[in-house]
């Protein structure tokens, strides 16, 4: 089995594999950050070399299960993995978070894309709490009015936000101390990506708690029900089963 991971969902999904003899599992890391969380299963890191890469890779490795993931904005890779787990008749598992959704007391801004996150901060300077990742920055260079706070996991170098205040720290992240550090840098407002999942959540709550507008960047649409990791964990112990049965 090879589960295709750079989530919380993933490592969760990788610990509760570790260690069961039945199933050989490895983990497929894409290489983004520079010390990638240590993982529980053997780990290979870098990309695959498209689909035709990644359908040659599940055949000389013997995959016959394939799992899926990846973050819900990782549209090319699960694309990818549709197709590859398709040529090579793998099984494929795709984890799938719910999006979030607003709550009483949430004063939320549904925008497209990293553009549209910019055109919704409007001409007033605020004081932007961002966390869209390190790779989308650029389009906030283009607003430089506004003073941002930016939470990556791996330091950022070519950013184009001169006087943007940078700090570095990988999730999870509890309400408390998200209220804390948007108190203590005096933010106005959120921009995020809705990527769901409860790892990232704490920001939402925070934001809620203190009463300020949030700018969310929509999901791209991927179909699909949503499955968790227990979810995940059911659907290839079924397989097992059915491999076992010879079904
Ligand atoms: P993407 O745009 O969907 O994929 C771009 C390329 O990266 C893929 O075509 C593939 O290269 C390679 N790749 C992606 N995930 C991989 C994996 N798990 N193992 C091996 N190769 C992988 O992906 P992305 O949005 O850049 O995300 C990259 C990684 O970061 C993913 O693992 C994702 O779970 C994680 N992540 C992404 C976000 C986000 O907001 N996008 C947030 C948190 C974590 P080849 O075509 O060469 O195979």
């Amino acid at each position: 089995m090879l589960i295709l991971g750079g989530t919380s969902e993933a490592t969760a999904l990788a610990r509760a594999l570790t260690g069961r003899m039945d199933i050989a599992a490895s983990l497929s890391l894409a290489g983004r950050t520079r010390a990638p969380a240590a993982q529980p299963l053997p780990t290979r890191i870098g990309g695959f070399g498209g689909i035709e890469g990644l359908a040659t890779y599940l055949r000389h490795d013997r995959i016959d299960v394939l799992v899926d993931a990846t973050h819900p904005f990782a549209t090319q890779i699960s694309r990818h993995a549709r197709e590859a787990a398709r040529l090579t008749h793998c099984s494929l598992i795709a984890l799938t978070r719910s999006a979030w959704q607003p709550q009483r007391g949430d004063d939320w801004h549904e925008v497209e894309d990293m553009d549209g996150a910019v055109t919704a901060l409007g001409e007033t300077p605020q004081r932007v709490f961002l966390t869209v990742g390190r790779l989308q920055l650029a389009a906030f260079a283009k607003a430089p009015r506004h003073h941002y706070l930016v939470r990556t996991i791996d330091p950022v170098d070519d950013h184009g936000l001169p006087g943007a205040t940078f700090i570095e720290a990988r999730g999870p992240f509890d309400a408390v101390a998200e209220e804390r550090l948007m108190r203590d840098h005096r933010i106005d407002i959120l921009v995020t990506k809705n990527s769901g999942g409860e790892a990232a959540a704490g920001k939402l709550h925070a934001a809620r708690a203190l009463g300020f507008p949030v700018i969310l960047v929509r999901r791209p649409e991927q179909g699909g029900t949503a499955m968790g990791v227990a979810e995940a964990i059911a659907a290839i112990k079924a397989h097992r089963a059915s491999a076992r049965r010879g079904v």
